[in-house]
């Protein structure tokens, strides 16, 4: 259940042991996704030996292997990344590869929402859980595509008082406008006023990148009610992937290969399942171990550089840590991967 990048890398990987598959999802493809659309971490090795790394460069996968961090109208860090990223938009992403899992056999069922009962042969991976506020927060993402913006390294991270915005290049000469907000209050104007909210402050540097920005509005996306806390496979019922099994804050850039790793874990348990070695109830244990043991860690220091992200006093520390030892962001970046 479920056909973002968990349960699409799932069904190729089942369907290249010729297991018998069939993939419902709630919406239709192609879609525009609200995401980074920058994928850095173990997942980039899961896609090399799925072999779809160089269809991906076909599709004009831009590699990135900098990034800027900037606040106001400065520029707080530059950093060279221990391991370049991919960046590629959801829209080309997802449809290359729900097209690879068609051809592999599976039997798809688009526009179907499925009610999730845990039981024998169902793998849930069905995206975020929900939840309105936490601690008193609403969190929401905002995303669209732009033409005629000039980075200054393959990645930029804008802090913005209302919370941050990220632009990466992607393929086809676009930029990847999204961004992370919190508010206490519902926000009614968002369809009206994403623009803004994308554009960051006035005089910003992010205001500065976007201002002759021609925005393609069909790619415009959002979404609401994320719930960043993180959960453990072993607290839940059934066989959870991806953001269905949990959400790491999207600062990381991590998610979409927490989505794809989790759905190369999850294989051999379900094959030994699948071919009658174990049953149900072990190769569910098997999954949740596995997760919990891969993702544990990097959740923890995920949730410390989240709080950095939005909390001043947590800010001011990171970026002093990050002057007095030059090595500190590399090191985050390597503990939330
Ligand atoms: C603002 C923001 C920025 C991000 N930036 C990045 C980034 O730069 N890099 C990165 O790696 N990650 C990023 N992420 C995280 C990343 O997008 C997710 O972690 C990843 O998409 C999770 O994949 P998934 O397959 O688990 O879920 P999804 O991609 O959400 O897919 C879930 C699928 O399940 C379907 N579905 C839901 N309910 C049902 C149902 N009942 N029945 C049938 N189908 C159903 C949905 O239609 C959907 O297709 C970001 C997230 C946010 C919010």
């Amino acid at each position: 259940m479920g056909g973002g990048l968990a349960g699409l890398t799932l069904g190729l990987r089942l369907r290249q042991r010729s297991v018998p598959l069939t993939l419902f999802d709630a919406g239709t493809y192609p879609r525009h996704r609200v995401c980074g659309e920058y994928l850095s971490g173990r997942a980039l090795s899961v896609i090399e030996s799925l072999g779809l790394r160089s269809s991906l460069d076909q599709l004009g996968a831009v590699e990135s292997s900098d990034v800027i961090l900037s606040r106001g109208s400065s520029i707080l860090s530059r950093r060279r990344l221990p391991q370049p990223a991919l960046c590629l938009s959801r829209y080309q992403f997802d449809r290359f590869l729900i097209n690879q899992l068609t051809s592999a056999g599976a039997t798809l069922h688009t526009n179907q929402r499925v009610s999730f009962q845990p039981s024998e042969g169902i793998v849930h991976a069905t995206g975020r859980q929900p939840s309105p506020t936490e601690h008193g927060w609403r969190w929401f993402g905002l995303k669209a595509h732009a033409r005629n913006v000039s980075l200054d390294a393959g990645l930029e991270m804008h802090l913005s008082s209302r919370g941050y915005i990220g632009l990466c290049r992607i393929e086809n000469q676009q930029v990847n406008v999204c961004g992370l907000f919190r508010s206490r209050h519902p926000v009614s104007d968002l369809a009206a006023k994403w623009k803004e909210w994308l554009s960051g402050e006035a005089d910003s540097l992010l205001s500065q990148r976007l201002q002759n920005a021609q925005w393609d509005d069909s790619s415009f996306s959002s979404i609401a009610a994320l719930s960043l806390s993180p959960r453990q496979a072993t607290d839940r019922l059934g066989i959870n992937i991806g953001d269905a099994l949990t959400m790491i804050p999207p600062v990381t850039g991590n998610g979409m290969s927490m989505a794809i790793e989790g759905a190369d874990l999850a294989t051999q348990p379900l094959l030994d399942w699948s071919y009658g070695k174990i049953s149900w109830a072990v190769a569910s244990r098997q999954v949740a171990h596995r997760l919990d043991h891969a993702f544990a860690k990097r959740l923890r220091h995920a949730r410390w550089l989240q709080h950095a992200m939005f909390d001043p006093f947590a800010q001011s520390l990171a970026w002093n840590l990050s002057r007095i030892f030059p090595a500190f962001p590399s090191l985050l970046f390597r503990l939330t991967r």
